[in-house]
């Protein structure tokens, strides 16, 4: 049954994935992908609704919380939107509403969607008394501190009244290029785009940052209108105006939904002038009174809807093709476009992926080609128009040595990349420094792009156990253009406090190839060191959530090699030996068990099942043996079933599990 385990899929895949957009802050796909990957689980789940899981995210308001701020339950849940992303599915949304609400006639506000975060502010009095975001959507965090430095969020309302008003915490697109530049000089990462940059300045602890990161705030919400006599929602717009509130002056009543068409039609070009990002349009039927009969699903209210705007494509010209060495020594060729202005950004670089890319769709330098900018991340060119070829383009020829330090390249079999397999390539040394200390990764404060950089040309770190050695070198260190008493003593202390990072941060610096961050947690819950990693087999890797055959090969592979058994050595000695210490609850019934999941459970991920397994005690396997004491089974189990029959292993359901653990 392959939906149930593209279900399954899906379900992992968009969990990770608002997961770095939420509290990473840093999205690894695009917009356009993620609602692409979400719009198709609706549409299985549609389809299969007895296989709707609790914690899929369709059922869920996708925010996590910072765990530092205070947490705040809301007296009213704080919902999503359903997206619609083409007219029809728009007067599909129009029809529905007309029919629960029993009238041919409905009237609707058209406001621009504000690509920021969610925020909800309570006023005693008059008085701003306590802000939240949005969290879960059942509890936001605090923020109160923060939000009394936002620019046009009024701190006194013009009238003394106690309400709660909810809007859009974004960041003005100058401010943000300003902050990006800043942030460039000081080799600090980028924001990829204003919407991160405001959900990171929000949820600061220290107001200070709020401030200085210049946020703004429009107001579109007021709950519990009716208390105020207020019945319709370009009244609240009104009110919300009157009392102070920064409203957005573009929202516009349609009496019926073709106008709200025209509206979409006339904001496509615009939205791009305007010096805040704006994702969609969102419709709301206009009478508030209306609200409850047309009902909510447990995301989303069902008469309101978000029209997204389509990912946008622009031509401009293809100025040349270079290459850059990335750290698993794979080459990427990237275009360099005459700039031009895409999704609100002026773009002149972006991927073209690897040569058959290229190959197949015929790019040559000198075309004109079409890039597209979805979710405001890494642009793409997407095809070429051949409309505009001119004259004898000659073909794309691949880079036969490395540009970095020209030795021979390499392409493996049923692989599209090229790869450059010097393992003293400077370039590929270089970018392997940059990722072992990146965020995600060892997290190391201070060691950015440009500091490695110049450390490494200096001689300083030729491989990322000399990172733990820089403290030998503080008073080299105190010559450096730049690196005074206080930046020293700061890197110094951001490299020792990483030494105490958790083991998969430092699996995920170690760039094994294909081993991401999500595949680093995984393996944590069955090696709880390096040494148990380097000793990992393949048979019992591959049974491993996400790890498949290629990613297993990689890290046997990566094990027996002699340069990184040498650095991971030098690591240790240097301190840097992280274990997983697994946190386990008093009462233990499951001391001395070895229990393997298999299958897709009903309630429970099996990174989930497995966490409880060890937090009472037990052993969580990947490989079912004669030393396994229960194979926990759901649907579609597979061979780890048979094997688990045939050697006679008592097989327990979920239910059954639960059971266990309540003994
Ligand atoms: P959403 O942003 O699509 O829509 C709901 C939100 O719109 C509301 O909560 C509100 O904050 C906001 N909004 C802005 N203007 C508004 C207005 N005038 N009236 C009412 N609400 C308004 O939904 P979401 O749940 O916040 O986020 C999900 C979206 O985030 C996805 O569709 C996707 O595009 C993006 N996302 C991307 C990734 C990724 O990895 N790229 C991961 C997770 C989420």
């Amino acid at each position: 049954m392959d939906y149930i385990k593209r279900i399954d899929e899906l379900v992992k895949l968009l969990k990770q994935y608002n997961y770095e957009y939420y509290v990473l802050d840093n999205p690894t796909v695009t917009d356009y992908e993620y609602d692409s990957l979400l719009r198709e689980l609706e549409v299985l789940e549609n389809e299969h609704p007895e296989y709707i899981r609790s914690d899929s995210p369709t059922q869920k308001v996708g925010d996590y919380l910072k765990l530092d701020l205070e947490e705040i339950v809301h007296d009213n849940q704080m919902m999503s939107l359903q997206d619609v992303f083409n007219y029809q599915e728009l007067r599909e949304f129009d029809e529905r509403v007309k029919k629960a609400i029993g009238s041919p006639n409905v009237e609707y506000t058209c406001e621009l969607k504000i690509d920021g975060i969610a925020s909800t502010i309570h006023y005693d009095d008059g008085l701003l008394v306590l802000a939240a975001t949005r969290g879960n959507g059942l509890i936001g965090e605090n923020i109160t501190q923060n939000a009394l430095t936002i620019r046009t969020l009024p701190k006194v309302l013009k009238k003394p009244l106690t309400l709660e008003v909810r809007g859009e915490v974004y960041m003005q697109k100058d401010v943000f290029d300003s902050l990006n530049e800043e942030r460039l000089k000081e080799n600090k990462p980028l924001f990829m785009n204003p919407r991160n940059a405001a959900g990171g300045s929000l949820r600061q602890l220290n107001a200070e940052i709020t401030k200085e990161r210049k946020l703004d705030q429009f107001a579109y919400t007021l709950v519990n209108p009716m208390n105020y006599n207020i019945y319709k929602q370009s009244d609240v717009m009104e009110f919300l105006k009157n009392l102070g509130f920064n409203v957005n002056p573009h929202y516009k009543l349609c009496r019926n939904i073709e106008e709200v068409i025209d509206y979409i039609e006339s904001f496509k070009e615009k939205r791009k002038e305007l010096n805040y990002a704006t994702d969609g349009i969102v419709i709301k039927v206009n009478d508030l009174t209306l609200y409850d009969i047309i009902g909510y699903t447990v995301k989303v209210p069902k008469y309101a809807v978000a029209y997204k705007f389509p990912a946008e494509i622009v031509t401009t010209k293809l100025k040349d093709i270079v290459f850059t060495v990335g750290r698993t020594g794979m080459i990427t060729p990237n275009a360099v476009l005459e700039p031009v202005l895409v999704g609100g950004t002026t773009v002149s670089r972006a991927t073209l992926n690897n040569e058959d890319f290229i190959i197949q769709r015929d790019i040559r330098i000198g075309d004109y080609v079409k890039v597209r900018k979805a979710g405001e991340i890494i642009p793409e060119v997407v095809e070429v128009d051949f409309t505009k070829r001119v004259g004898n383009l000659a073909p794309f020829k691949m880079l036969t040595n490395c540009p970095e330090c020209g030795m021979p390249l390499v392409k493996r079999e049923n692989e599209s990349e090229h790869h450059c397999i010097n393992p003293d390539c400077c370039g590929r040394i270089l970018e392997q420094l940059i990722h072992f200390s990146s965020r995600a990764a060892m997290d190391i404060e201070g060691l950015g792009e440009k500091q490695t950089e110049l450390l490494y040309n200096l001689g300083y770190i030729k491989d990322v156990s000399d990172i733990y050695l820089l403290e030998n070198y503080k008073q080299d260190l105190l010559t450096l253009d730049g690196y005074g008493q206080q930046k020293v003593s700061n890197l110094i202390e951001a490299i020792n406090k990483s030494k105490q990072n958790r083991l998969d941060q430092l699996i995920f610096g170690l760039g094994i190839r294909f081993v991401g961050a999500k595949a680093s947690k995984n393996l944590v819950k069955y090696y709880h060191s390096i040494d148990e990693l380097k000793n990992a087999k393949y048979e019992d890797l591959v049974l491993i959530d996400d790890i498949g055959d290629v990613m297993a090969n990689s890290i046997v592979d990566y094990f027996k090699n002699e340069h990184h058994l040498n650095i991971l050595q030098k690591l240790k000695l240097n301190g840097v030996d992280p274990k997983n210490i697994v946190e386990v609850n008093d009462h233990q019934p499951l001391l001395g068990k070895t229990i393997v999941v298999t299958g897709t459970l009903e309630t429970l991920s099996r990174t989930e099942a497995n966490d409880l397994i060890e937090k009472n005690g037990g052993k969580a396997a990947s490989s079912v043996s004669k030393k396994t004491s229960y194979v926990l089974a759901g649907h579609d189990a597979g061979s780890k079933l048979t094997k688990a029959k045939d050697l006679g292993i008592e097989v327990i359901t979920e239910q059954e599990f639960f059971e266990l653990i309540k003994k």
